[in-house]
């Protein structure tokens, strides 16, 4: 792998940094109004005290151990936002510090682009944020053709695969109006809203799937407390060695992805894990990257990412 280092092969590529493009709000989408924080000075140090750790079950979801990992997966996570009184570098804000690891896109010979870290990655750790832009589920022109849309539906990823499972596929249903709040029953049918990286998303698009991944899916309040709208953050699930591909369960449901003339897009799976469910690969990100070829990925990339051509 050291050949994927060298200086011609490897391009470190300059520009905004953090965690990639930051999300951008589609036409019709309008983010709810910043709620009420914590009151706390400078950093929220006590969970009695702090009226966001009270909302994480009174206490802090993060540790500040190495600059803030995330204790165990959630149903959400409430972090500090633009109403609190502490500043950036309270611990309760961890997924907002952008990206800390040096990541790497690089190309496989099967799965097209894929992303690993140069440096070690510790258990609970933010890798990055899946950034795009937000836009209503129904608004989405053609979901069969786009294969880097997130669905936010947290109650699903709340639930685990399971849960995930149970989606009756990722084409959208009609959905009632916007409404604050936990419904479970219109999550269960379908996403109100989604990320689409299709055009202006982060390194997070490039992300491969694994039945047995090494990263996992938290959904994070930060500035609002609309579940549906909420940001998604992916930490790792391990201790993850340098080089090691990062990856995560796109939990689709098998069979459930179609072409736009309704037939099912048959998209095997090469992520090698023994309990590989057979199931996707991101057959679109290949073709894109045909289509743009390597001159131009940079243009999707962020900062302090590095892209390699292995091939
Ligand atoms: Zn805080
Ligand atoms: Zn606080
Ligand atoms: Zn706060």
């Amino acid at each position: 792998m050291r050949e994927a280092l060298s200086p011609n092969k490897a391009r470190k590529l300059r520009g905004r940094c953090g965690g990639g493009k930051s999300i951008q709000v589609a036409k019709g989408v309008t983010l709810p109004t910043p709620t009420g924080g914590c009151n706390c000075k400078g950093a929220c140090i006590d969970p009695r005290i702090c009226a966001c750790a009270q909302l994480n079950g009174s206490d802090f979801p993060y540790v500040s151990k190495d600059g803030g990992r995330l204790i165990e997966a959630k149903a959400v996570v409430f972090e500090c936002g633009p109403k609190c009184g502490c500043g950036p570098g309270c611990v309760n804000r961890t997924s907002q510090h952008g990206l800390k690891y040096r990541l790497e896109v690089f190309r496989t010979p099967k799965k097209g682009w894929a992303v690993r870290s140069w440096d070690f990655i510790p258990s609970g750790a933010p890798i990055c944020e899946y950034t795009g832009k937000l836009m209503r589920t129904n608004d989405l022109d053609n979901v069969s053709g786009n294969e880097f849309i997130f669905e936010i539906d947290c109650l699903q990823t709340m639930k685990g695969l399971d849960g995930r499972e149970r989606r009756p596929g990722v084409l959208p249903l009609p959905t009632s109006s916007h409404q604050e709040g936990f419904d479970d029953k219109k999550t269960e049918s379908s996403a109100e809203y989604c990320i689409d990286a299709g055009t202006t998303g982060g390194v997070a698009r490039f992300i491969n799937h694994s039945c047995e991944p090494n990263l996992f899916v938290q959904c994070v309040l930060s500035s609002h407390h609309d579940i549906k709208l909420a940001r998604i953050l992916l930490f790792a699930a391990d201790n993850i060695p340098p080089l090691q591909e990062l990856t995560y369960d796109y939990g689709y449901v098998l069979d459930s992805v179609t072409h736009a003339d309704g037939k099912i897009k048959v998209m095997p799976c090469y992520c090698g894990a023994k309990e590989c469910r057979k199931r996707e690969k991101r057959i679109a990100l290949e073709l894109k990257v045909i289509l743009i070829g390597l001159g131009n990925i940079s243009a999707f990339v962020p900062s302090n990412i590095v892209v390699c051509d292995l091939l």
